[in-house]
This record gives structure tokens, C-alpha cells and sequence, in this order.
């Protein structure tokens, strides 16, 4: 009989720093190595690898290209990785652009933070203080531009729902997650005949409802599954509806020629923004905007989606097979340098700006918010999860004024929300891809996900499923 032993080194009970060890018929296989994220100590603990000889590995498998499931991949070549890093064709083709951005990214980041110059901005409730520069720490690199690029040599790339054998006697195979494009879930398989044993990472899901994307795969069966649980303890918003909450905006502000600025991550909510503007130009309910899509990642994650059509929802897939492209409008603007984007700034009326960060805490969105948000005239449309104190959460609760660098501007723009477009399964989501299984798995491991949508999730599966359920702690080891 095969022996499938997993170890846990990140996401165990929170939403990012996604990675686990599996040992496999005594083969070593990491499941993603992402980056912890959401605050300082967060960044600091990213730099520090899991007591792990990576040098040893047998291979590097990652369900997407989100950097928190593949964000610390280029510290494997400073630990002596030399093996090779598979992934969907759709992430395959993502993945050295991610790793590089974030080489630079660090890079400029560890500059100015020496030199004291970080940008830094924040938005002020009524009464709130204005405070002085936030004491940043200065945060060694992670990795190198010369480690993205070792990395980006090692990526394999393997199509959805094909056996790919990783070493003699254990195989992966990718099924769609439905989440991003290139998002997979994996199987790894060990053994054949009485001696197979296998185990399943959902990766992230998302939902099945998506216009824009195909819905989710269960695999067949499975010894473990390991879930995430980002939404374990959520349900969607019902009479949630994006169109018409964009459409009410871009009707209410077309009188004005308004400029509509709209926070986005690059990878999935960026290209769910486009087309749900792409269904409402068809409508004839764009009115006179053009629509500017500031990020060269977004863009490459729109070139992504025509390049791999197999994660398209069926209707557009059938207009991709077919040579049309079905994302794209006339007045649709793809800005590929910080050139064309400052080019922004001179923007007087009638665009609709997309740009990251999503949360509003970092990139080009801050630049066009302090070139903006006094104005009456400019929108500022917020969707889905934001942290609680943070930049977004604030605009939406009432803030007042904001500070960019010390200088204080008054928000006078309006803030407006988009519901319902998460790129995450919610509970009912990820208990249909578990119902989805032909055998209900041997065991259910839930981690990627807070303790409380961990323990929402449980509750579900022990009583509908009546699988055995695991929420495992940092280093935990669990056998199949
Ligand atoms: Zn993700």
C-alpha cells in the first residue's frame, strides 16, 4: 500500500502563506509556497522558509498564480531547488511575469524604504487626526530578478485533466477550479492498482455561478481532500447583482462625464470588471465611457483567458473557439507603462479607471485617488472583501479626507459598492465541489481559511457528508 503523509507550513487557520510538504511513497512534494499577507509581521514571516530541506525536493507542484499560493517560489533557488515546478498551461504562462513583479517589487520597495522615501497614504475618518509617515520596517528581498528567472525555467506545463507522472511511481493531474485563469485544484497520486492512494488540493475555488468563468471540477475520488476555506463561514449576498450596480453608477454619473475610479486585483477581479462592462456596452448601458485597464498584469491575465479558453464559462468559450473576442469593446484601453498611466492624470471627464491594489493600499490606484478624490465629479466604485481599517473599508464607511505623504486632500468624491463579485466559492460552493466526488472522501482537511470559516465548514461536512474532518495547525502532520 502507498503512504501519502502531509505536513503543514502555511494557511492553517488564516487566508494566505498557502504550503504543505507531502510525502509520498518517500518522495517530497510541496503544494504551493505562497506569501503571508495582510501586515508587517505577516511580510516578516514570509521571509523566514519552512524548516524544509528544499534542496531535496522531488518536485514543486502550484494551483495558481495568486501570490499567495506561489509568492515565495523564487526563494527556492537560494535554498538549492533545482528540480521542477509544474502547473496548469494557463498558470504556466502567468507565473514568470508574477515572480518578476515581485522581484521588482521588493527590490524597489527595500530602496525606498531605506531611504526613507515609500509613498505612503492613508484615508482619515471625521475627527480623525492626520499622523506623521508610518514607521515602515525595512524588509530584506526575498529573492532576486535572477531567482524569478531560475524559476520561470523550471516551470512545467501540464494541461488540465492530464496524468502527468513526477517521479516513478506518483502522478498529478490538474482539474479546474474555476477561480482564475490557470486556477487548478490537484490530485496527487501514488501507487496503482490495490496500492493507490491519492490526495486532493482544492487550491482556491470559485464559484459556480460565474458569468465569466467555467464552474468548478470535483475529482473522482480521494483518500484526503485538503479545502480551502476562504468564504467556510459566508454565503453570497442574495439579489447580489454587479451589472446593475455598475449600470446604476455609469448612469448616474454619465450626466457629470464623471471619471469612475475602481480598485481591482489584477488576477480575477480585474477581468471580472471588464466583462461585466463588456455585457453592458452590448446593452448599449456603457454610456460615454471609456474604460482604461491600468495594469499590465490584468492585461496579461485578459490576453490569459483568450490564450486558454477551457476556463471561459461555455458561452464565451464557444466565441473564443470561434475566433471572436467576445471581452473586448472599442472603447476598452489596455495601459501597458507607468507612462500611459500618468497620461491618466490629465483625465478631465468620461473614464472608468481600473487599477490596483484592491484594496487601495499600494500601486497606481493611490496616484489616481490623490489625483481625484476632491472632486465631485469622480466616482469611486469598491466590491467585495475589504479588511476592516483599511484603506477601502474606511472610503466606505465615511472617511472624510485623505493623506498622501503628509498633504491632506478632503474626499468629496463619491464612494459607491458592486456586490457579488467574488472570485471565492462561498460555504454552499464548496460543499457542492465536495458533494461532487463520486465517494465522499476518506477525509476532509480543511485549512485556508480563519478558524471560524474552518469550523463553519466543519460543522457542514461532519453532518452532511459524515467524512471525518481535520483543521490543522502549523506543522501538523496528517496521514491518508
Ligand atoms: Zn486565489
Amino acid at each position: 500500500m502507498s503512504e501519502i503523509v502531509l505536513e503543514f507550513f502555511g494557511a492553517v487557520g488564516e487566508v494566505t502563506g498557502s504550503c504543505t510538504l507531502v510525502h509520498v511513497n518517500g518522495r517530497r512534494v510541496l503544494v504551493d509556497f505562497g506569501l503571508f499577507q495582510g501586515s508587517e509581521d505577516a511580510e516578516i514571516r514570509s521571509l523566514v522558509p519552512p524548516p524544509v530541506d528544499l534542496s531535496t525536493l522531488t518536485a514543486v507542484v502550484v494551483t495558481h498564480a495568486h501570490i499567495d499560493h506561489c509568492g515565495r517560489l523564487g526563494m527556492l533557488p537560494k535554498y538549492g531547488f533545482t528540480g521542477k515546478i509544474y502547473a496548469t498551461t494557463g498558470t504556466a504562462d502567468l507565473l514568470p511575469r508574477v515572480l518578476r513583479s515581485s522581484a521588482r517589487l521588493q527590490r524597489m520597495r527595500f530602496f525606498e524604504r531605506t531611504d526613507g522615501t515609500a509613498p505612503w497614504a492613508r484615508a482619515l475618518m471625521p475627527g480623525e487626526e492626520p499622523g506623521s509617515a508610518p514607521k515602515l520596517p525595512v524588509i530584506e528581498r526575498m529573492f532576486e530578478m535572477a531567482d524569478s528567472k531560475d524559476c520561470a525555467s523550471r516551470i512545467v506545463p501540464v494541461p488540465l485533466g492530464k496524468e502527468c507522472q513526477i517521479a516513478d511511481d506518483v502522478w498529478i493531474r490538474f482539474w479546474n477550479a474555476g477561480h482564475v485563469v490557470g486556477a487548478a485544484s490537484v490530485e496527487i497520486i501514488a501507487g496503482s492498482g490495490a496500492a493507490r492512494k491519492s490526495v486532493v488540493f482544492s487550491g482556491d475555488l470559485g464559484s459556480y455561478g460565474s458569468p465569466l468563468l467555467a464552474p468548478p471540477e470535483s475529482p473522482r475520488h480521494a483518500d484526503i481532500v485538503v479545502i480551502e476555506s476562504t468564504n467556510g463561514g459566508r454565503r453570497r449576498e442574495p439579489g447580489a447583482n454587479p451589472e446593475r450596480d455598475i449600470a446604476a453608477v455609469l448612469a448616474e454619473a454619465s450626466g457629470d462625464r464623471a471619471k469612475i475610479i475602481v480598485p481591482c486585483f489584477a488576477l480575477g477581479r480585474a477581468q471580472q470588471i471588464v466583462h461585466r462592462l463588456s455585457v453592458l456596452r452590448a446593452r448599449g448601458e456603457l454610456r460615454n465611457f471609456n474604460v482604461y485597464l491600468d495594469s499590465p498584469m490584468a492585461v496579461h491575465g485578459m490576453e490569459a483567458l483568450y490564450k486558454h479558453p477551457e476556463y471561459l464559462a461555455p458561452a464565451l468559450r464557444s466565441a473564443v473557439e470561434a475566433g471572436e473576442a467576445p471581452l473586448w469593446f472599442p472603447e476598452l484601453h489596455y495601459l501597458l507603462s507607468k507612462r500611459e498611466s500618468m497620461a491618466l492624470d490629465g483625465l478631465v471627464h468620461g473614464g472608468i479607471v481600473i487599477a490596483g491594489s484592491g484594496f487601495m493600499d499600494a500601486g497606481p490606484i493611490l496616484r489616481h485617488l490623490e489625483m481625484s478624490v476632491d472632486r465631485e465629479d469622480v466616482r469611486v466604485l469598491i466590491g467585495g472583501y475589504q479588511p476592516e481599517g483599511g484603506m477601502a473599508w474606511k472610503l466606505s464607511n465615511g472617511a472624510d479626507r485623505m493623506q498622501f505623504n503628509g498633504r491632506i486632500v478632503p474626499v468629496r468624491a463619491k464612494i459607491a459598492r458592486v456586490e457579488g463579485l467574488s472570485g471565492h466559492a462561498d460555504q454552499d460552493d464548496l460543499m457542492r465541489w465536495l458533494e461532487g466526488f463520486a465517494d465522499a472522501p476518506g477525509r476532509v482537511v480543511i485549512n485556508h481559511g480563519t478558524d471560524e470559516g474552518r469550523t463553519a465548514l466543519a460543522t457542514r461536512v461532519r453532518t452532511e457528508l459524515g467524512c471525518p474532518v481535520s483543521m490543522p495547525n502549523m506543522g501538523d502532520l496528517i496521514t491518508a
